[in-house]
């Protein structure tokens, strides 16, 4: 069917009316100043972002208010209203403060979306602790590797998962003083209480006192730390400070239309990026009720919370929406979700036909957004009262500015380009308060991606004439596999553990659910050789290692990975002639490789 390339909307026509009307009058009326004055503040010029988040509620008088609305399988949902969630969280932050954790220190918690993730993320805030959730599919590797970048001084997460992916690995994790455990159904078959080693969170929580005065952080406190990857080294650390709650509270406002009577539904993990910025923190900021599901994506299931939940506010990626749009449009026949008036999705390109698919078979049209680790919240999206050019990221939100860049690779020397649809690098001009201060212990890799007052996002776009931007593709070999940034190095240096392998090369293979998926090729050492057998090994090792959201899907065997000259193994190289595509410029492939 030919579609037109504009979805046109009409304000008029839509439920509600949208928090942002008027793009241009917005934007020039807009100030950071005044988006950190809509929200309260602490006494003496103090931000933290779980006051704001939580307690400022229950001070305004909505602390009835459901926050959060925790729904398993085979479980009745469970509610957190803002006065629970501010007392929890109190009992978490003395739970800390009574093992002698302060401010500054370092908490992990890896567990899945259960209530107790949360209350840590708040308590640990309200502490003045800078907290890391992890995401619970990694394997044992990336677990320790980030527990370890960070000096993790405590960790929280699930009696399974500790058994699972950390016991063994304790003595690695040297920073690790408290190991405070979440018992689950295993635990509660056991007998025998917590672990040599680790404290029972339950028993902790228990008797913690519920008052706690929350620490007057200052805004440029680190509060958040989120894990990336690059193309080559470890994974990077960013760091985020209390003051980026006000690209929360004003994203939310515009990018989500977040209004007080909204029922929200992110589905993403607080593991990355998206769950904690847009999972806790902004629906929190503006009071509404956030649904959590702690299952796996299953359509069925999906369709059911919509419709039982009623669900308003829907924000989601782009491969979800591909399985659901694999499923056909039955199924969706089945389900009534009246009250939903608007689907936003970030993370990876999301395809026209998925946007159309929103418009003929949910009912909506996916509003696509960006925004990156590194960014900290969301920087260009489609609104609600706006047309929407399906492939298209959108436009800068208020107080954003965005530009395409060319780098000139021998001289460094940036040129803002303002010709209309030129690709480039895009940039953003720093200043947003949600923009990371720093990669941890890595002060000239943050350097570098900066240039003047630009910041470089890593990103190739371009920027058409009615200031919409395309999303082109990364400047790096970064893969993205159903949304997770997954960093080729960390994938290799496991392959590498291995016994066998002499040499090994990672890339994003496109496939048309999960975006990208993660395929391995390997060298072997003298004496050993490619079959079945060791194909299957070094898959089940690198799955045991990384968990099965880093690991390889397909891993093949070369006789030598092609090389530059000096050294770099070709990963452009191994993608190009995996997809039969031009292999462009090898003038620096080392000799003989060709
Ligand atoms: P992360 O830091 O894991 O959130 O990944 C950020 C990266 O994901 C961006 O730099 C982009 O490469 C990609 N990304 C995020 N949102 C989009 C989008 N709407 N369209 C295309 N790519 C996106």
């Amino acid at each position: 069917m030919q579609r037109p390339a504009v979805i046109r909307k009409s304000p008029a026509e839509l439920p509600v009316t949208p928090n942002l009307t008027d793009y241009e009058a917005t934007r020039a009326a807009f100030s950071w100043e005044t988006a950190r004055a809509e929200l309260g503040g602490l006494p003496g010029g103090a931000l933290n972002i779980a006051w704001e988040a939580v307690d400022r509620h229950v001070a305004a008088g909505r602390g009835s208010h459901v926050a959060f609305r925790f729904l398993a399988r085979d479980r009745v949902p469970l509610e957190l209203s803002y006065a629970e969630l501010a007392r929890q969280s109190n009992r978490f932050a003395n739970v800390l403060r009574g093992l002698g954790i302060g401010r500054g220190e370092r908490v992990f918690v890896l567990a899945g979306r259960i209530p107790e993730l949360y209350v840590a993320v708040l308590g640990s805030l309200k502490l003045g602790a800078v907290v890391s959730p992890l995401f619970s599919a990694f394997g044992p590797e990336p677990i320790a590797t980030r527990i370890n970048l960070g000096a993790g001084r405590v960790l929280i997460t699930t009696g399974s998962l500790y058994r699972r992916k950390v016991e063994r690995w304790r003595a690695q994790l040297s920073s690790v003083e408290h190991v405070l455990l979440i018992a689950d159904e295993q635990d509660e078959q056991r007998s025998g209480g917590a672990p040599a080693g680790t404290h029972d969170l339950h028993a902790l929580m228990a008797v913690a006192a519920e008052e706690f005065e929350v620490e007057r952080t200052a805004a440029d406190d680190m509060a958040l730390l989120h894990f990336t990857s690059g193309t080559t080294g470890a994974p990077k650390g960013a760091v985020h400070v209390h003051e980026a709650a006000v690209t929360h509270w004003a994203t939310g406002r515009y990018a989500l239309d977040l209004h007080a009577a909204d029922v929200f539904w992110c589905t993403a993990d607080p593991g990355w990026v998206t769950g904690t910025s847009y999972g806790i923190i902004a629906p929190l900021l503006h009071g509404v009720t956030s649904v959590v599901d702690s299952e796996e994506f299953d359509a069925e299931r999906w369709y059911a919370i919509l419709e039982a939940q009623q669900v308003s506010v829907w924000y989601t990626a782009p491969t979800a929406i591909r399985m659901l749009m694999k499923i056909g449009p039955d199924l969706r026949a089945a389900y009534r979700f009246p009250d939903l008036r608007f689907v936003a999705s970030v993370g990876e390109p999301l395809n026209p036909e998925a946007v159309w698919w929103g418009a003929e078979v949910l009912g909506l049209p996916i509003h696509d957004n960006w925004w990156q680790t590194e960014t900290g919240g969301i920087m260009i999206a489609n609104l609600p009262a706006f047309d929407i050019k399906p492939g298209s990221m959108g436009r800068p939100l208020p107080g954003v500015e965005a530009c395409i860049v060319h780098r000139d690779e021998q001289t460094g020397a940036l040129t803002v380009i303002d010709t209309p649809d030129e690709e480039g690098e895009l940039a953003l001009r720093r200043g947003w308060p949600s923009m990371f201060r720093a990669y941890l212990h890595n002060e000239e890799r943050y350097r570098k991606c900066f240039a003047g007052d630009l910041y470089l996002t890593g990103d190739l776009a371009r920027r058409d004439a009615d200031g919409y931007y395309w999303f082109v593709g990364r400047a790096d070999d970064v893969i993205k596999s159903a949304g997770h940034l997954i960093g080729p190095f960390e994938v290799e240096s496991v392959l590498m553990e291995h016994g066998a392998v002499a040499e090994a090369g990672v890339i994003g293979k496109p496939d048309p659910v999960v975006g990208e998926m993660v395929k391995a090729f390997v060298s072997l050492k003298r004496g050993y050789s490619w079959n079945e057998a060791l194909r299957k090994e070094l898959l089940g090792h690198a799955r045991k290692k990384l968990g099965a959201a880093v690991a390889p899907k397909e891993i093949d065997c070369l006789p030598a990975l092609p090389r530059t000259r000096s050294g770099k193994i070709m990963r452009r190289l191994l993608k190009a002639r995996e997809l039969g595509l031009p292999e462009g410029d090898t003038s620096t492939l080392e000799e003989g490789a060709k």
